[in-house]
């Protein structure tokens, strides 16, 4: 159709996406912002690889016909003049870095889709686009939206792309969308970036940041700190399984998504080692395709107990719902027999491998559980356990774990909770998790723990 024509269409679709403003930071122009180091630091820079384009344009302003792609932007205005061939190269290497990052935090290869123009010598120079931002503030701090009208008025393609913009002055962290989407920041270092342009897929830190009382170290909540990505695989990424959804924000709001489907990225291929893995389903990890007062699928109960989806409540008992979703499982302990409730399938392990089997548990009395790996042969027959060490419950979300090595002759494990007998109480699981411990980073092989208490 006739491009006149084209870009009016885009515009309406384009002005029906959320308009979100996220988290603006007041921050001065700091141009070789320090880069994230937690979980563990990132590689030194000749060892980061170089992304690459995903696509390459003669002309960066029209994406209509392309494929879905990020542009990367340098802008700049009077007030610093134009650094381009100053910062080019620092700026590719930070938008690397922060594919690095996506990739780096989970098990999945998984990467950025960059758009590139064909004209300049070399990936950084075709990979970063300069533009002025005529109407930015001159002493004084400029906003995402300015940025966004400016890119508007050069007649940058809302079809296709959103921009990654590395302000050279003073500028915001912020993610921005009316008629075209900016992830904008004047602190050029990759977890701020790959923060803002997360939220470009409309994933909010608000329930990050609500946290009943613990917190886990993720770019949507610390940025400034850390690089990986939802390594619960249950607030918004899971490559595993891109039919899993999750909250995106804060209760109520009801959005759910993965941002492992956005056409912003490659499609996740397993496997290879990241900072963090899953073997559990979404369900199993998160308890949300059942009813309230329904029956857990996909989960067992023996001896002394039974268990529900737990019933409506105070919410800080419902779920550990900023985790992942809004439901949990509640365990009714009697106390004629040691209860044990168990995720019924078994994952597949390989013997001499370490597990680690977390999970967040809360009560509102008291009581005593620990969680029991139960390693099986190939003939469905128990060999051997691992239990962590018994924990007293409170009204906190704790994670409490399991680690242990798969032995000889297991094919695979059973995940469960073990309250002993002598006791009746209730305690409420949710946020599940078994990891594949062979991150070479960290000194067990497996992510940390963010609660207590840990074996
Ligand atoms: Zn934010």
């Amino acid at each position: 159709m006739p491009t006149r024509f084209k870009r009016l269409t885009s515009a309406l679709v384009a002005a029906v996406f959320v308009v979100l403003m996220a988290n603006p930071a007041h921050a001065d122009f700091n141009p070789i912002g320090s880069e994230p180091d937690v979980p563990h630091a990132q590689p030194a820079d000749p060892d980061v690889p170089e992304r690459g384009c995903a696509t390459t344009l003669s002309d960066p302003t029209n994406a209509g016909g392309g494929i879905p792609a990020a542009q990367i932007v340098y802008a700049w205005s009077e007030e610093n003049g134009n650094r381009y061939e100053q910062f080019v190269e620092r700026i590719a290497k930070i938008v690397d870095r922060l594919d690095w990052s996506l990739d780096e935090s989970s098990d999945y290869d998984q990467h950025v889709k960059l758009s590139c123009r064909t004209g300049p010598a070399g990936y950084a120079r075709a990979l970063v686009v300069p533009e002025k931002i005529e109407d930015a503030e001159i002493g004084g701090e400029t906003a995402a939206h300015v940025i966004e009208d400016d890119l508007v008025a050069a007649g940058y393609d809302p079809v296709n792309r959103v921009y990654m913009v590395f302000d050279d002055f003073d500028g915001t962290a912020q993610a921005f969308c009316e008629l075209l989407c900016v992830a904008t920041t004047d602190e050029w270092d990759s977890g701020t970036m790959l923060h803002e342009f997360i939220h470009l897929f409309d994933v909010d830190h608000a329930k990050v940041t609500e946290t009943v009382l613990h917190e886990d170290a993720d770019v949507m909540s610390t940025q400034w700190h850390t690089w990986q990505v939802d390594q619960e695989f249950n607030n918004y990424y899971d490559p595993s399984e891109l039919t899993a959804t999750f909250y995106t924000s804060a209760y109520p709001h009801p959005r759910k998504a993965n941002l492992a489907t956005w056409s912003m990225l490659t499609a996740p291929v397993c496997c290879d080692v990241g900072y963090s893995n899953d073997l559990l389903t979404a369900q199993e990890r998160t308890i949300e395709a059942d009813a309230p007062y329904g029956y857990p699928t996909g989960f067992t109960v023996a001896g002394g107990g039974w268990m529900q989806v737990t019933p409506p409540g105070p919410e800080s008992l419902v779920s550990s719902r900023y985790y992942d979703g809004r439901r949990s499982l509640t365990m009714n302990v009697q106390s004629w027999a040691e209860g044990s409730l168990s995720v019924t399938r078994k994952p597949a392990v390989t013997p001499g491998r370490r597990y680690k089997f977390f999970a967040r548990l809360t009560t509102g009395t008291s009581g005593t559980v620990k969680l029991r790996l139960t390693w099986y042969n190939a003939s469905n027959v128990p060999i051997s356990t691992s239990d962590g060490p018994l924990g007293g419950l409170t009204s906190d979300w704790a994670e409490y774990n399991s680690t242990g090595v798969a032995p000889t002759g297991a094919a695979t494990v059973q995940l469960s909770v073990v309250s002993p007998a002598g006791q009746t109480f209730v305690y409420v699981l949710d946020s599940l998790q078994l990891n594949r411990c062979d991150n070479t980073r960290t000194t067990d092989g497996c992510r940390l723990n963010s609660g207590l208490p840990t074996s």
